[in-house]
């Protein structure tokens, strides 16, 4: 579904990913790991081209994003602009903080997009919207404005925001990380319900456990560059790097 070929990011002189190729197909759930400052978000950012690479390529379904003529300041052209929204509307994205309109209820936000960007008709996009408040389990909350949400609620909506679009891949920046203890569990069973639907993700998370129990495959970060890549099985128990070794001892 997306592949990833040799992605490079600096910001001024700090190189923050130095060659990042993967690739996912349908279904994959890949867990991206790794220690503070390795580059998890950056890589996040750029494959949903909230930051630009520098340098390499992204394929969604074998049609590549022309990431030179879509860079920004580069003078966007309006068919260029046109094809990064249609690219960045494939590619749903979830955020430590939820990222929610806090002038809009629930049902709005979740529709937001549909009706704005897809110019999907607002009835449709309201029956479809209340369908996925259903699934990620907050339709009772539709007409309540974020702030009245407790965060586990928000990280709801905000999955439900995602869905909304239909995306091909969805990405999820530690959804949890920004959530009281008793309310992870909550917000990780409706990601695993994902999974067991065969959505295709990419996490990046500290839930070890979780990262073990749902993902096909786990990629290890570090400085830039995947120091370590494989299915849970071997990187948890047979870890080959002592990078890798070192940061699931901390972190398991
Ligand atoms: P964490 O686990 O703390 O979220 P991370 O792996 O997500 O870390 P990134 O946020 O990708 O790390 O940051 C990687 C490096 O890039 C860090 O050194 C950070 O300070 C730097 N960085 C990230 N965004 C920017 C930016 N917009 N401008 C300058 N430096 C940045
Ligand atoms: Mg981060």
């Amino acid at each position: 579904a997306l592949q990833v070929d040799d992605i490079h990011k600096s910001f001024g002189r700090l190189e923050v990913l130095r060659g990042i190729s993967l690739s996912a197909r349908d279904g994959d759930v890949i867990a991206i790991l790794g220690s503070s400052g390795s580059g998890k978000s950056t890589f996040l950012r750029c494959l949903n081209l909230l930051e630009h690479p520098d340098q390499g390529a992204i394929r969604l379904r074998g049609e590549a994003l022309d990431l030179v003529q879509s860079r920004q300041g580069g003078g966007l052209s309006a068919r260029n602009a046109r094809q990064l929204a249609a690219f960045r509307a494939r590619i749903g994205f979830v955020f430590q903080s939820f990222n929610l309109w806090p002038h809009l209820t629930v049902l709005d936000n979740v529709i937001e997009a549909p009706v704005h960007v897809k110019g999907v008709a607002r009835a449709e996009a309201r029956d479809k919207g209340l369908a996925l408040l259903e699934k990620v389990g907050i339709a009772h909350k539709r007409d309540s404005y974020p702030s009245h949400l407790s965060g586990g609620q928000q990280q709801r909506a905000a999955i439900a925001r995602a869905l909304a679009m239909d995306p091909e891949v969805i990405l999820f920046d530690e959804p949890t990380s920004a959530l009281d203890p008793e309310l992870v569990s909550e917000v990780l069973g409706v990601i695993r319900a994902l999974a067991e639907e065969g959505r295709t993700m990419l996490i990046v998370t500290h839930e070890m456990g979780f990262a073990r129990d749902v993902a096909s495959e786990i990629i290890f970060l570090h400085q830039g560059r995947i120091e370590e890549q494989g299915p849970p099985s071997e990187i948890f128990h047979h870890p080959k790097t002592e990078r890798a070794r070192q940061f699931l001892a901390k972190h398991l």
